[in-house]
């Protein structure tokens, strides 16, 4: 355990965190006065306070990013952003642990994977630099006496609601192509954890961003997010969260006709074929689901196994997760807790639904914590086994630490379990096969098909989903897309010729 850890863990808090708005380039107390708390999920005691924000710390934030989107951002060629947004990555890394401590603290994962999290935000920031001088426009052949080209313009302020499962990572996956596009920004983090997205505005200061490019209201969804998404000054929204919020968001900016992406739910499959090497599929599907302690919209959340290798898979599996160990996430266990009570109870909820309906509850099932002290909000890692297509716990996004084992009998009927929910985020296909790998990954709906190892890729591979996972592709050149608009020129070069 670092010095840092070791420290926090036996304070419960730690010093140095920011508490309040971040609006044109400076802190701010929240118009109204009004704070609220953050919670360390890993003891459920109160750690922090931060600003509780209305509609008037939103208009000052919009007021900000445009002011700075008209002036002093503009100024600012694309080779100079690339060098603000290196620099932040620099910064973060250097960082690292105090974001990583934060960030396990605010919102419960292990801190080891809160280490890959800040890691993934700097390198967001490192992949973007390099495109700030590189998404140039076209010239169009329309004859001798013309001239057209086409322009990649930022589309002005840009809005990013962002939820409490992957606050850097999901902060710094919008923020870097938004300003890289020379857009800027209003992000409003989870009032679960708001701590990282405004840590994140002293580095970008640090590293020569102008004040108003990059503001934070923090506070609540219906206090801070509502009056964000409807604001009038907002160009683009990017959302990720809830599919019920993420309709709501795209309804409010309709209004003004602007744009979103929407990062939305998921209950992934993994396709694990009789063919495949079962332990690799077996201990990447263990991390795939209990990262985070599921709490990941990408969580393999069902495995659709070839029935002759179900029993294999489950043992192995099982014995799996025997070694799981279970503990605040400052100790780095390899379970930490869930984020919130309400997020315990909805998964306990499910869970005691499936146990009521017969279905065989091969391993975990129920509330715990930590074992150190009996404190947190904490769940068992679940296994469900022979969870029927219909069964609530596999149509719904539980959220949580619990796998459902769907067997098939042919590639079929596996095709048609992989795509039985109303989701299509991303899937994962374990095979020897080469065709069957990519006969899966044609007719699999999802957003990112990953093929012989789950999460395979980083920033650089677009991720989105399709139907109710989403709208839009964030992550690679086609993230920065989202922040850019074409503007085309054509002009006539000789004068017309008269009869
Ligand atoms: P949520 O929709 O309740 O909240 C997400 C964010 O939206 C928060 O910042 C919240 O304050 C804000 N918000 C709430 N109401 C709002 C409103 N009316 N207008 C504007 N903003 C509002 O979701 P959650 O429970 O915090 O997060 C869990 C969900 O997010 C899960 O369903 C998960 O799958 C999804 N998620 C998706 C991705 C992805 O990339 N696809 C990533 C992480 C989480």
């Amino acid at each position: 355990m670092t010095d840092l850890a070791a420290t926090t863990l036996a304070t419960g808090t730690l010093p140095g965190l920011p508490s309040r708005h971040w609006i044109d380039g400076g802190w701010h107390d929240a118009a109204s006065g009004r704070t609220m708390e953050s919670f360390d999920p890993g003891s459920g005691k109160a750690f922090a306070s931060f600003a509780r924000g209305d509609a008037a710390d939103v208009q000052a934030a919009v007021d900000a990013a445009l002011a700075a989107m008209t002036g002093r951002w503009r100024g600012i060629t694309p080779s100079e952003r690339g060098r603000i947004l290196m620099r932040t990555a620099e910064l973060i890394r250097a960082n690292a642990e105090f974001y990583a401590v934060v960030e396990c603290l605010d919102c419960g994962k292990p801190v080891g994977e809160a280490r890959v999290d800040v890691a993934s935000a700097a390198r967001a920031f490192e992949y973007y630099a390099g495109a700030c001088d590189k998404m140039h426009g076209l010239t169009i052949p329309l004859g001798h006496d013309y001239l057209a080209y086409s322009v990649n313009e930022p589309v002005g302020v840009t809005a990013h609601v962002i939820p409490w499962n992957y606050p850097i990572s999901t902060t710094a996956r919008g923020v870097a192509p938004a300003l890289a596009a020379g857009c800027t920004v209003v992000a409003k983090p989870a009032e679960q954890t708001p701590l990282t997205a405004l840590l994140l505005a002293e580095t970008l200061k640090q590293a020569g961003l102008p004040d108003g490019v990059y503001n934070v209201v923090t506070g609540t969804g219906a206090e801070v997010g509502a009056p964000l998404v409807s604001h009038p000054g907002i160009a683009h929204v990017a959302f990720t969260g809830s599919v019920a919020t993420g309709c709501s968001v795209m309804q409010a900016a309709a209004r003004n006709v602007t744009s979103v992406t929407l990062e939305l739910g998921g209950k992934s499959p993994a396709v694990v074929m009789a063919d495949c090497d079962i332990e690799t599929a077996a201990a990447d599907i263990l991390a795939a689901i209990y990262e985070n302690a599921g709490q990941i919209c990408s969580a393999a959340a069902r495995v659709v196994i070839e029935r002759a290798a179900q029993a294999e898979f489950l043992d192995r599996f099982v014995a799996g997760v025997r070694t799981l160990s279970l503990g605040h996430g400052l100790r780095n266990p390899r379970v930490g807790p869930v984020n919130s009570p309400n997020q315990l109870e909805r998964i306990s909820d499910f869970v005691e639904g499936a146990r009521a309906n017969g279905t065989e509850i091969v391993t975990g099932g129920s509330r715990t914590s930590d074992p150190d002290t009996g404190l947190g909000w904490f769940f068992e890692p679940t296994v469900l086994n022979n969870v029927k297509m219909s069964d609530r716990v596999a149509q719904n996004e539980i959220f949580g630490p619990v796998l459902c084992v769907q067997p098939f009998d042919d590639i079929e009927e596996a095709v048609a379990i992989a795509n039985s929910t109303n989701f299509a985020l991303v899937a994962g296909v374990y095979t020897s096969d080469f065709g069957t790998a990519h006969r899966l990954a044609r007719d699999i709906d999802a957003g990112q098909v990953f093929i012989n190892e789950y999460f395979a890729g980083g920033i650089e591979i677009p991720f989105g989903g399709n139907r109710h996972s989403g709208i839009g592709r964030e992550k690679g050149l086609e993230g920065m897309r989202n922040y850019l608009r074409v503007k085309s020129v054509a002009a006539r070069t000789s004068p017309r010729r008269t009869h």
